[in-house]
């Protein structure tokens, strides 16, 4: 299938590995270029020779903390100054986080809303007007299977990609006349090298493997009985990005392996 995507601008955030790398990658493979941010510099750098190297796409690697207000004004200006706009925005930077309600403080919060929920509204704010111009676009907010179905150790990371949601929800109707069509993806098990180093940490000098840790995590959670790779991820997301999803708007995508439980 042809997804109609050749020649595009895709802004990726945390792009520089597990799924934002992936669907980075999977822009590239269909001839989008790419303006990548994340806040270590080189290996971002590392990945946007890769992706250039391996597809020909331009890519443009901006070193940014997307939960701080500058770096996105600074991120939106170089965007600007290469591309002159940008057709895609795939909003993911992201993070779990471990706490409890009655233990955390306010800066927490704080810093999690600033990173789940005010990048995306202050990246969708100044990206959108220039997506107008060029004839529309598309936003993907990439939130969690955790925005409706709560794991019990992260509750402020349940509770801002909740908001995210609902931010995608909103845009959705402000944006569609506009030809920005404005969408969530809810994944749910995704095999990244954070979730390797958690599951080494928590095995370390325990029977187990951090192999074996995965795998009960996938049998207790997820019916397919196995975490999803980032690409199964991407394929979704560049698809709902590509003018073939035309006509969906306003909704939240769980790819998930069958872990929501519906009631
Ligand atoms: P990774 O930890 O593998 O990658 C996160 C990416 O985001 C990296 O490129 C990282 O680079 C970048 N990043 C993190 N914080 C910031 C920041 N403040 N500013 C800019 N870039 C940042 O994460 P995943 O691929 O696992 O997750 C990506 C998204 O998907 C997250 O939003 C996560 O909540 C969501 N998700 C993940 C699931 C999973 O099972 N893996 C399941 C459901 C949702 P750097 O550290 O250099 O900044």
């Amino acid at each position: 299938m042809d997804l109609g995507l050749t020649g595009k601008v895709a802004v990726v955030t945390g792009g520089s590995v597990g799924i934002g790398l992936a669907v980075a990658r999977g822009f590239a493979a269909e001839g989008v270029h790419l303006a990548l941010c994340a806040r270590d510099a080189s290996r971002l750098a590392g990945v946007a020779d890769t992706i250039r190297a391996d597809y020909g796409v331009r890519v443009l690697a901006v070193p940014a903390d997307v939960a701080v207000a500058e770096n996105i004004e600074r991120l939106v200006q170089a965007v600007q100054e290469e591309y002159g706009g940008a057709d895609i925005l795939f909003n993911n930077a992201g993070t779990g986080s471990e706490e409890t309600i009655l233990s955390a403080p306010d800066e927490k919060w704080q810093h999690y809303w600033e990173l789940h929920v005010m990048a995306a509204v202050r990246l969708s704010r100044a990206l959108a007007p220039l997506m107008i111009p060029r004839g529309g676009g598309a936003i993907l907010n990439n939130a969690s299977i955790c925005a409706t179905q709560p794991l019990g150790y992260e509750p402020i990371y349940n509770v801002t990609k909740a908001a995210l949601v609902m931010f995608s929800k909103c845009l959705a109707n402000e944006l569609i006349p506009h030809g920005i069509r404005v969408n969530a993806l809810n994944p749910g098990l995704v095999r990244t090298p954070d979730w390797e180093k958690t599951a080494r940490i928590l095995t370390e000098g325990k029977a187990q493997t951090w192999e074996q840790y995965l795998q009960t995590i996938a049998d207790d959670n997820a019916p397919i009985g196995r975490f999803a790779k980032p690409e199964e991820i991407a394929d979704f997301a560049v698809f709902l990005c590509s003018p073939r999803a035309s006509y969906a708007v306003g909704s939240t995508y769980y790819v998930d392996g069958g872990w929501l439980r519906v009631t």
